[in-house]
This record gives C-alpha cells, sequence and structure tokens, in this order.
C-alpha cells in the first residue's frame, strides 16, 4: 500500500474517563506516520477528538447540548488539536495541513475537484493533511445537506476521492465482533468480512462511548462505502499506532474488510 488514509477516533486520543489528552498515544502516531513518510508512502490523517479536545481546555465535563454550543467547543479544540499535531509531527520534520471539509465534496463536482486537486498538490509537497469535518458549517447531524454524519464516513469518502490503496480505522476495539464485547463477553473478532449482510449489521449494535460519537454502525457505513469501490479497510485497535507496522506488513491483526 502507497497512499493510506489513517482514522483515528476520539477514544484513541483522549483519555475517556477525564477527556484529557492522551500524550503517548499522539507521538506514537505523529513517529509512526511521519516514519511511514520517510519509507516513501503517501499518508492522509483524519482525526477526530476536536469536541473532545475543546471541552478538555474549556473545563466542561460533559458534551454540551445545544448544536451552536457544540460547534463552539469545536472550534476551540480544533485549533488545539492542529496545534499539537504540528508540533508532534514537527519533531520528525514533516509539515501538516488542515483540510476542514463539508458534504460539498460529495454534493458538487467542481468542490470534489477543488478538494482532490488540494489533495494532490500536498501529497506531492510531501505534507501529510490532517482532514477533519468543518463542525462550524456542518450544522446537524441530521442535515444531510451539509454535514458527512461522521468521520468514520468521513475518511471512506476521502479515501474513495483520493484512491488510497488502504484505510487504517484505528479504533479502541481491537475489530469488529459478533457482538460488542463490553456487553457480550463471548463475542468473537471477525478477521475478515467481504460483505456487510444482516448479521454483520446486526452484530454492530448501537452507539459506542463518551467522546466517539460513531460506535461500529458508521464503520460498517465506511466499510460499505470502501467495498463498492473495490477498495480495502482494516479495523484495528489505535492503543499502540504501531499496530499501524503490524498492518502494513500483512500480520493478522484486526478486521479487513475487502
Ligand atoms: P471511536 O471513537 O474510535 O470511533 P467508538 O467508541 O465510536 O470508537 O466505537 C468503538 C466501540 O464500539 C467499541 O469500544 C465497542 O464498545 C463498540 N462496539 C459495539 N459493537 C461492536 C462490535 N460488534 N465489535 C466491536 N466493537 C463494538
Amino acid at each position: 500500500a502507497k497512499r493510506i488514509v489513517i482514522k483515528i477516533g476520539t477514544s484513541s486520543l483522549l483519555y475517556q474517563d477525564t477527556s484529557k489528552l492522551n500524550l503517548r498515544s499522539i507521538e506514537r502516531l505523529a513517529f509512526v506516520l511521519s516514519d511511514l513518510k520517510n519509507q516513501g508512502k503517501e499518508v492522509v490523517l483524519v482525526s477526530s477528538g476536536a469536541i473532545g479536545v475543546g471541552m478538555g481546555r474549556l473545563g466542561l465535563s460533559k458534551r454540551p447540548d445545544t448544536i451552536p454550543a457544540q460547534q463552539a467547543v469545536a472550534s476551540v479544540g480544533q485549533g488545539e488539536l492542529l496545534g499539537i499535531y504540528e508540533r508532534e509531527f514537527q519533531h520528525y520534520g514533516k509539515s501538516v495541513a488542515q483540510m476542514l471539509l463539508t458534504r460539498d465534496v460529495l454534493v458538487y463536482p467542481q468542490s470534489k475537484k477543488n478538494v482532490f486537486n488540494a489533495f494532490q498538490e500536498l501529497l506531492k509537497m510531501n505534507v501529510i493533511p490532517i482532514v477533519n469535518e468543518n463542525d462550524t458549517v456542518s450544522v446537524d447531524e441530521l442535515d444531510h445537506k451539509t454535514k458527512f454524519g461522521d468521520n468514520d464516513q468521513l475518511s471512506a469518502i476521502v479515501a474513495n476521492l483520493i484512491d488510497a490503496d488502504l484505510l487504517i480505522m484505528l479504533s479502541d476495539i481491537d475489530g469488529f465482533y459478533s457482538g460488542n464485547p463490553l456487553s457480550n463477553p463471548s463475542a468473537e473478532l471477525y478477521h475478515t468480512i467481504t460483505n456487510i449482510d444482516g448479521s454483520i449489521i446486526q452484530a454492530a449494535g448501537g452507539v459506542g462511548t463518551k467522546f466517539g460519537t460513531g460506535g461500529m454502525v458508521t464503520k460498517l457505513k465506511a466499510a460499505k462505502r470502501i467495498l463498492k469501490n473495490h477498495q480495502k479497510m482494516i479495523l484495528a485497535n489505535g492503543k499502540n499506532p504501531r499496530i499501524i507496522y503490524n498492518i502494513l506488513a500483512g500480520d493478522p491483526v484486526g478486521t479487513l474488510f475487502e
């Protein structure tokens, strides 16, 4: 795989109980991605966490209820988050770019082309694009005119757009199980999923954690998009981002959708 999109979930970036930054994860992520750049790979990072980081910065213990407040918190967090990435990647001599996207890239061919061109140019310049949804513009989770839905689907859209060889989705769980392992200890890990049928959708259950909004439902939607485009996605545990090395070496980690 030469062109790789990596999506990291809030659960891998923040300590769930305090919403403080998991600096070790972030530092390791920057190390691995920078090392991949040195190996000649093209790397795009889709990072969640803006609301969580904003909550930490503003000292909020729970996610705000209203959409305007969420947007405000997200814009505080997005700035801080990019600042952290900037610092961490600079440590390894790498440049990053902030790309805040809206559903426009799907709706308007010209927007899609502009975004594609910007990606191409950044990758040519050896920059690591860091992508998130533009929360200030994208109003409502239910407003499908502006909103992608979530970063899981956004990462699949980006992978489609730039024709990535692989989408790596890092979460707080080892892969996709036959049920939620939190409530069902006998759930088993799927190593490969080639077809998202009813039983798979059933296994995804409801939403996930406190800061993440997706859970497995949105990861399956992303996987569907990837499969439809004959691409590959691997869902794996982002606790230690060095797992990316194992993934690229073809070790049997996580769940492969292909
Ligand atoms: P992220 O913030 O990384 O996007 P989420 O917290 O939204 O992650 O989703 C991951 C969570 O989804 C897991 O911690 C797990 O509790 C839950 N989950 C529900 N169903 C499943 C399943 N079938 N397999 C794996 N995890 C599941």
